[in-house]
């Protein structure tokens, strides 16, 4: 018998029917043997929506009152996912807020870190034999204010619930089994990995692979919480992020694509924003300057494009990169490139079409 937190993603719980379905998925688990911890987000498209009502009666809206208004999202989901077990199988599941099982953030809102999490209900919850069922993605902050993980951050709670019931598994379950070597929506031909060290999938998720949350791979290797990931429907699990590769000699891990970047360039130098939270990436020389942002900025700001590779000794693969460079140049202008050992980023003005994509992804992993 194990301990084990699991955590569903929007897509998992975006109708009544999944939702459902997803009931008895876990009532069966539970059967099995092992004990639950459910972690889910919002249903569907939820949370953008949320966001999008604010933005519509602000330009600027405030923070406080946007977190109260997003944190409502996960709370519909708690409490669905309880009524759906529960009609399967009588007082088996209680739904609990981030606040009721005590997750401490401090009071960055929308972007708040976890601080601790007390768990005594979760805990107590556990011992009569329940399955507890968490809002993720939100806490309260030590002035008493609901605050929010940032987006993506169910994965957070995950990890953070994970370490402070000392549990034995952390599941985090989506639409997608695994990491591949590129994103299965858009390449022919992905290659699944087994196994991959936390830093590497830091680097991955930090581009913008969703699979997993950038936030809670840091928590994960910090509290030396292991992550497995699975298909929602079947339950099959892909890949497991932990201490060590099973990758270690390959040169090229995974090629990632983010469609949802912007850019400032300008010719009076490079001037730093005052909110540096969502800047990506900086470079500056004489009168030049450009800085590239997370999501779209103002309307000062261009959309832009990345391709980036991730892997190991990238130096010294100079013919391939250039020739990945080769193949964006043809059909973008390139606004910037980002090299290190481990990642080659290219920045493009123009979306990059699925057949250049797959081009590229032959020329590393075919
Ligand atoms: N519902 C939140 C979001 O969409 C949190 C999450 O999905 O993990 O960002
Ligand atoms: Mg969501």
């Amino acid at each position: 018998m194990a301990l084990v937190v699991q955590k569903y993603g929007g897509s998992s719980l975006a109708t009544p029917e999944k939702i459902k379905a997803l009931a008895e998925r876990i009532v069966a688990r539970y059967d099995s043997g092992d004990r639950l911890v459910i972690v889910v987000s919002a249903m569907g498209n939820t949370t953008n929506s949320l966001e999008s009502k604010a933005n519509a009666l602000s330009g600027d809206p405030d923070p406080r009152e946007v977190d109260m208004l997003i944190s409502i999202g996960e709370r519909e989901s708690i409490s669905l996912m309880a009524i759906a077990i529960n009609s399967i199988r009588p007082c088996l599941a209680i739904s609990f807020t981030g606040s009721q099982i005590g997750l401490i953030t401090d009071n960055n809102h929308r972007n708040a870190r976890i601080l601790e999490i007390k768990g005594d209900r979760l805990v107590d919850a556990l011992k009569t034999g329940k399955i507890p069922k968490i809002a993720g993605f939100q806490g309260v902050s030590t002035e008493k204010e609901i605050t929010t993980l940032g987006r993506g951050g169910s994965d957070t709670t995950a990890v953070a619930v994970t370490a402070a019931i000392k549990a034995d598994a952390c599941e985090i379950y989506s639409d997608v089994v695994g990491v591949y070597s590129a994103d299965p929506k858009i390449c022919d031909s992905p290659v699944l990995i087994k196994q991959l060290d936390y830093e590497t999938m830091l680097t991955i998720s930090s581009l913008g692979a969703k699979v997993l949350k950038d936030a809670a791979v840091e928590y994960a290797h910090r509290l030396g919480v292991k992550i497995t990931t699975g298909l929602t429907w079947t339950g099959e699990t892909g890949t497991t992020v932990c201490k060590e590769s099973s990758l270690d000699k390959n040169k090229f891990i995974s090629l990632v694509l983010n469609d949802k970047l912007s850019y400032k360039q300008t010719n009076g130098g490079l001037n730093l924003p005052s909110d540096l939270s969502n800047v990506r990436f900086c470079q500056s020389s004489g009168s030049y300057g450009l800085i590239v942002f997370n999501g779209l900025r103002d309307n000062n700001s261009h959309s832009c494009f990345s391709l980036a590779l991730v892997g190991s000794g990238l130096r010294s693969e100079c013919v391939k990169l250039n020739e990945m460079k080769n193949i964006l140049s043809e059909k973008s202008r390139l606004i910037a490139i980002d090299l290190s050992d481990l990642k080659f980023e290219i920045y493009t003005e123009t979306l990059i079409s699925r057949d250049v994509f797959n081009k590229i992804h032959n020329l590393f992993f075919g």
